[in-house]
């Protein structure tokens, strides 16, 4: 059990140990040419020592027992090197050798009853004070650096250790590829602790907090290994390992979350909190160390998202897809605040290319300045209730400029707008289209709502009230994305539609196969039976446009004859119609 709750932590003292020791290592081949250099100059020192011969230099003659001085001090540089260099080892070694090369001086001087090597006795006792004095400055000096390394690894608030130390930790696991789980943990509503009772509060909150999760952690108290951290404010992280189940890392979870029950009292007040928790596996869900905690995160904000009083989740893939609808829905928010949503303009043509109108899409930007596309933010907008606003807003900006257009030229083209389910149900809608009419002067009969052929068979019957009014007004309605769905004949029969618009993925197929060719004739066909018009969307080929002329198609969209524009695009279009 011991050995088991220290584990992580000991990896990570390996790491770390790692990190710090490989930067500080000197080479080996530099150790062993000290050492050779010692003992060439130590064999040369006890050579001279003793003789009595003399050698002639520079037309002097020196007595062979002086350069005994010159090879004992290098002898003693080398060791001091040692010492210097190679820390612990070179201290030992320097020491060993000092310490052995005494009696060999001394039995030298007693034997040859030659005092001449005396000084080098001194010589090794002052050596011997040197490197000692040198590995103790060393261990100062581990002592400090490892004070500092402490510190850059320990959070100060609560003593935990924080995000550099667990992402080294981390790194280990993966590097090692043992399976662990991240956990991100927030404190739930940890904001209004802060916010109303003050930053000391919310301060003594995370530390009492921590100290129970460090207690779990350090104590093995979960039966699994547990590494806490903090990473700052209320996130913390919790790696676990060794689980055998996920079972194993849901009760390891519940045991963070039970010590959080406890009443906590801080400066007198009663706090409770609770907290969101997410994880991720690895390397089940991620195999990268990024990922991993991006991973959790995704799936603890998606707790906080469902609102309640915490909870754990495991991350799944669409979770990373809130993320981005979180974003969006700012944008979205954003765009409707500052009034900056905008709208293109895509021709709508008959067969000879004569211009029939335009249908409004909605364009927003990111923060980037980059467009977002309207596949991506409408879909949002519906979801987060917003869908009406932003209709309204492009309704609105596009109406009044076809409205302009209209009465300075006297053109009979229609605007096309898309309508949503979830706008089209609200009891608001019909006397919307009437405001709009009104303000932007359009004329009824050239206004046109696009309404998809999958909210007519989900909402038939509730739409149908509101469809009927308008139409009264004597706006055009089209079917939009017309084969997509299944609406019956019968139903088509009774629908006030004047326009059928086939969808692009149909045109798209047209001319792969006789059969998506002769499904596209059959729509129009049956269009022109019930008394529509039929409009294709998407077409971008000639070969698209010469078959829809075959089968009697009545408008065209596309990029064939024209992209979404910008108004002003639009404008010099319908202007040079005349
Ligand atoms: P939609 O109503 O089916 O609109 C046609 C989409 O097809 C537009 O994409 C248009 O740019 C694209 N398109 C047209 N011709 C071609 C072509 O030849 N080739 C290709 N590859 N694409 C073509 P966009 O603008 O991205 O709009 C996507 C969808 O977003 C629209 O599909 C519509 O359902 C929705 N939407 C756009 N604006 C609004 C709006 O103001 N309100 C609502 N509720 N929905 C909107
Ligand atoms: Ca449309
Ligand atoms: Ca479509």
């Amino acid at each position: 059990m011991k050995n088991k709750k220290t584990e992580p932590k000991r990896i990570l003292e390996q790491t770390l140990e790692r990190l710090y020791t490989s930067k500080q290592r000197s080479p080996n081949t530099m150790f062993v040419l000290l050492l050779l250099l010692y003992f060439t100059a130590t064999a040369i020192v006890s050579y001279s020592a003793g003789s009595k011969s003399t050698v002639m230099i520079a037309g002097t003659e020196l007595p062979v027992y002086t350069f005994a001085g010159v090879f004992s001090s290098l002898a003693h540089i080398c060791i001091i090197f040692l010492a210097v260099f190679y820390g612990r080892t070179g201290f030992i070694v320097a020491l060993a050798l000092l310490i052995f090369q005494m009696p060999m001086i001394l039995t030298g001087i007693v034997r040859g009853k030659n005092l001449t090597s005396l000084p080098g006795v001194f010589g090794d006792i002052v050596a011997i004070i040197a490197v000692t004095v040198i590995h103790l400055n060393h261990k100062k000096l581990d002592i400090y650096e490892k004070k500092l390394r402490d510190q850059a690894m320990i959070d100060i608030l609560t003593g935990l250790p924080n995000r550099f130390a667990c992402s080294e930790l981390v790194t280990e696991f993966v590097r090692r590829k043992i399976p662990y789980a991240t956990v991100s943990i927030d404190l739930n509503g940890f904001k209004s602790i802060n916010d109303s009772m003050g930053f000391d509060s919310g301060n003594e909150v995370l530390v009492n907090v921590a100290e129970r999760w460090k207690r779990i952690a350090d104590e093995g108290l979960s039966g699994t290994l547990d590494f806490i951290a903090r990473l700052g404010g209320d996130e913390f992280v919790l790696l676990i390992r060794n689980y055998r189940s996920e079972e194993d890392i849901l009760k390891t979870i519940g045991k963070y979350e039970e010590v959080l029950g406890d009443r906590l009292n801080v400066f007198g007040n009663d706090f409770y909190v609770s907290a969101s928790f997410g994880y991720a596996l690895f390397p089940e869900d991620a195999d990268n160390i990024d990922s991993m905690l991006s991973y959790a995160t995704a799936a603890m904000r998606e707790v906080k998202h469902a609102g309640g009083d915490g909870g754990v989740l495991r991350f799944r893939k669409d979770m990373l897809n809130t993320e981005r609808t979180l974003e969006v829905e700012k944008r979205i928010r954003a765009s409707l605040e500052d009034d900056t949503v905008f709208f293109a303009l895509q021709p709508q043509y008959d067969m000879d290319h004569r211009l029939r109108g335009f249908e409004t899409l909605a364009r927003m930007k990111d923060d980037d300045g980059s467009v977002i596309s309207p596949m991506e933010f409408i879909p949002i907008a519906e979801k987060v209730g917003l869908i009406d606003r932003l209709d309204l807003a492009v309704y609105r900006k596009s109406a009044a400029f076809i409205g302009r257009l209209i009465k300075e030229t006297g053109s009979g083209v229609t605007l096309s707008i898309n309508v949503s389910v979830r706008h089209l149900m609200k009891d608001t809608f019909a006397d919307e289209i009437r405001g709009l009419l009104e303000s932007s002067g359009i004329p009824a009969k050239q206004l046109e709502l696009e309404i998809t052929e999958s909210i007519m068979i989900e909402s038939m019957d509730k739409a149908m009230n509101c469809i009927n009014e308008i139409k009264k007004m004597g706006v055009l309605i089209a079917i939009d994305d017309f084969g997509t769905g299944y609406s019956s004949l019968s139903y088509l029969n009774s629908f006030p539609a004047d326009l059928l618009k086939i969808d692009k993925s149909f045109i798209d197929k047209m001319n792969t196969g006789s059969s998506a060719k002769q499904y596209v004739a059959a729509i129009i066909s049956m269009g022109h039976i019930l008394g529509f018009d039929v409009i294709s969307e998407g077409v971008e080929e000639q070969e698209q446009l010469e078959t829809l002329r075959e089968i009697g198609c009545d408008y065209i969209q596309g990029y064939i004859w024209g992209r979404p524009l910008p108004p002003e695009e639009a404008e010099k279009i319908l202007k040079a119609e005349g």
